[in-house]
């Protein structure tokens, strides 16, 4: 089928795509689609002249695209139960819409550990730090910065063997804990944490259970973060861009032996890394 704009049709949509924000992040650079608890799927918004505002369970979730073909890429959590699930879509003097989606079954397998007892069983001092620290990680996820991000596709954040551990339900001495919400990635002590993506510094600290700890903002509700470091090079604030160098591998906080601990947020959501790297 052939088609043709009149002029003044092709005046419109020229104008409205130059007035439109420049934020556009094009199809290839879509993470790896998964809609699966942990995973990542896009919903199709249609076209519209701005970008229409998303929400899931009141968050603000990423839109990509352009006036002619919107798309949300929303993270859906590992909590998440099978079957249908919605976001509500709001556009320019409309009223509030839901859109459905739906999320397929996964059952993560199940993973043992052994660690020091002081990591499971808590003493109030470390119970109250604990509960502090979950506080500033609540107000950390829950960024969303501008502009967004230029693409979708991080690179790795270390060289090394890749464990596929994302989503493990965990079993620390005997005792239930959350599942594993990030990808671990063996390498020596030392070893240099270069930023994914280009971003800014939204938190450093060291943790209870993660040790030392970065957190990126990469803009659009996405930030990753980086735990069990032995050395931190940046600080708050600071603005990194993709390939910088942000801190070192570690084995600090609650640990079985020295490793890159990796995690991707979207939407306030931990979502599987291994979506966002390429093959
Ligand atoms: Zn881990």
């Amino acid at each position: 089928m052939n088609f043709t704009l009149s002029p003044a049709v092709l005046a419109t949509v020229l104008t409205t795509a130059l007035v439109a924000p420049t934020l556009a992040v094009a199809a290839p650079d879509l993470p790896t689609l998964r809609a699966v608890p942990g995973g990542v799927v896009t919903l199709s918004l249609g076209p519209s002249s701005q970008p229409p505002l998303v929400r899931h369970a009141g968050v603000p979730v990423l839109v990509v695209g352009d006036p002619i073909e919107w798309t949300a890429v929303l993270g859906v959590p590992l909590a998440a139960k099978a079957g249908t699930d919605e976001v509500t879509v709001q556009r320019e003097g409309a009223a509030v819409k839901r859109q459905s989606f739906a999320i397929a079954p996964m059952r993560y397998a199940e993973q043992r550990l052994s660690v020091a007892p002081k990591h499971v069983e808590l003493s109030a001092e470390n119970l109250a730090r604990h509960e502090r620290e979950r506080a500033r990680q609540a107000e950390v996820i829950a960024t969303f910065s501008e502009p967004l991000p230029a693409t979708l596709r991080l690179r790795q954040p270390v060289p090394g063997a890749r464990s596929s551990s994302f989503g493990l339900r965990r079993v620390f001495n005997g005792q239930s804990r959350n599942p594993h919400s990030g990808m671990d990635i063996a390498a020596p002590v030392g070893t240099p944490v270069v930023a994914p993506l280009a971003g800014r510094v939204a938190d450093v600290g060291d943790y209870f259970f993660n040790g030392g700890t970065v957190w990126l903002d990469h803009g659009g509700g996405l930030l990753t973060m980086y735990c069990h470091l032995s050395a931190v090079h940046v600080k708050v604030g600071d603005v990194v861009r993709a390939g910088d160098r942000i801190a070192d591998v570690g084995a600090t906080g609650r640990v079985t032996g020295p490793h890159l601990h990796w995690s991707v947020s979207l939407n306030r959501v931990m979502v599987d890394p291994a979506l966002f790297l390429g093959n």
